[in-house]
């Protein structure tokens, strides 16, 4: 029988981000730092436990699954994996969000596999500066990869840009236009301090009223209920019903009283906030218990009630939290 998950604060956790990978074929510049190291692989979840893990939220009342990393698309045998979550009887939907460098060659075998709707990160469009931000990206593919991903047959493409004050926030109607002209949504995300990645972050906070002030100057915003199970708010867009703008605030608007979701990184630590280092080591509970689910969800069960009420990352973007992005499941 499915039975939902309730944390201490009585919010039902029905969404479940899961980073398939900490590795990645971009290094953003908020993300990570220019030198990472990556876990060795045997540290890394296998498929079957990432297959596993699902199965347990599924059947606990998780109706919607995001797949996220690091990039999702360097993983081997992603495909498969997407196939076999999206099987998943009560499963609403599975869900991704990419960097897009690779979706030339994966939007097709994605959404045939059930993957629902696709989140594509794009900060900037233009060349130099994509590869500045990304420090090794190349802006064509990710805009071809764009181009496959509206043809595959997706329920939605979003585009996800994190706007950093003195990097791109003066390309915000320049991104706001692209989506307009092709009926696509787009989430403007401010910056978290999470990981040191080498510059301080305190000038860098361009927080999501500036960037409402900034498009009402060329569009009209109708406010919106819209919610996609997510942390973003939206507005509409006057005469272009098919673009949605969407906020994520982390700073500005405290959205954690509606937080109904977890996430599970790619060594297998289910942490219960973004902003917080409280976590429980699943994997070490599924290689215990190879065979034997129970303990594994009374552990599970145990750990939500630590959820925390809410997220504080401090006004000044001093980093404290050390984890960086990448590791997280962003
Ligand atoms: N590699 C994929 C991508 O870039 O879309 C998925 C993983 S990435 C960590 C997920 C999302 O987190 C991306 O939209 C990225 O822009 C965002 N992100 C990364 N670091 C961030 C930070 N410090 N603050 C806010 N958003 C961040
Ligand atoms: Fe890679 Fe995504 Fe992080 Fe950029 S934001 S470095 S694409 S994981």
């Amino acid at each position: 029988m499915t039975s939902t998950w309730v944390d201490g604060y009585g919010r039902a956790i029905d969404y479940v981000r899961m980073s398939v990978t900490d590795r990645c074929d971009f290094r953003c510049i908020y993300c990570m730092s220019e030198n990472m190291t990556f876990l060795p692989r045997q540290q890394i979840l296998t498929l079957e436990e990432l297959l596993r893990c699902a199965q347990l939220f599924v059947a606990n009342g998780v109706t919607k699954i995001r797949l996220t990393g690091g990039e999702p698309l360097v993983r081997k045998g992603i495909v498969g994996l997407c196939e076999s979550i999206s099987a998943l009887p009560g499963l609403r939907e599975l869900v991704m969000t990419t960097n897009g460098s690779q979706l030339t060659r994966f939007a097709k075998p994605l959404a045939e596999a059930g993957v629902k709707r696709l989140n594509i990160s794009l900060d900037t469009l233009c060349p130099e500066r994509f590869r500045e931000m990304t420090r090794v990206g190349e802006l064509q593919r990710v805009l071809d990869g764009i181009e496959a991903a509206r043809e595959a047959g997706f329920e939605s493409v979003k585009i996800n840009a994190v706007v950093i004050n003195g990097r791109n926030e003066d390309e915000i109607l320049r991104l706001t236009d692209f989506v307009v002209s092709r009926g696509l949504d787009i989430t403007f995300i401010e910056e978290m301090p999470l990981g040191h990645v080498g510059r301080s972050r305190e000038q860098s906070l361009f927080s999501s009223d500036q960037v409402r002030d900034l498009l009402a100057q060329e569009y009209r915003l109708l406010p919106s209920s819209d919610n996609t199970g997510g942390p973003a708010r939206y507005v509409h867009l006057q005469d272009h019903p098919h673009t949605r703008v969407g906020f994520i605030s982390p700073h500005s608007n405290n959205f954690c009283s509606t937080c109904n979701r977890v996430r599970l990184t790619a060594e297998g630590k289910l942490l219960l906030c973004l902003g917080n280092e409280h976590d429980l080591d699943m994997r070490a509970l599924l290689r215990r218990y190879p065979l034997d689910n129970q303990p594994v969800l009374e552990a599970v069960r145990a750990a939500l009630q630590y959820k925390p009420e809410r997220h504080d990352f401090s006004a000044d973007g001093e980093v404290q939290i050390l984890r960086f992005m990448n590791a997280s499941g962003g």
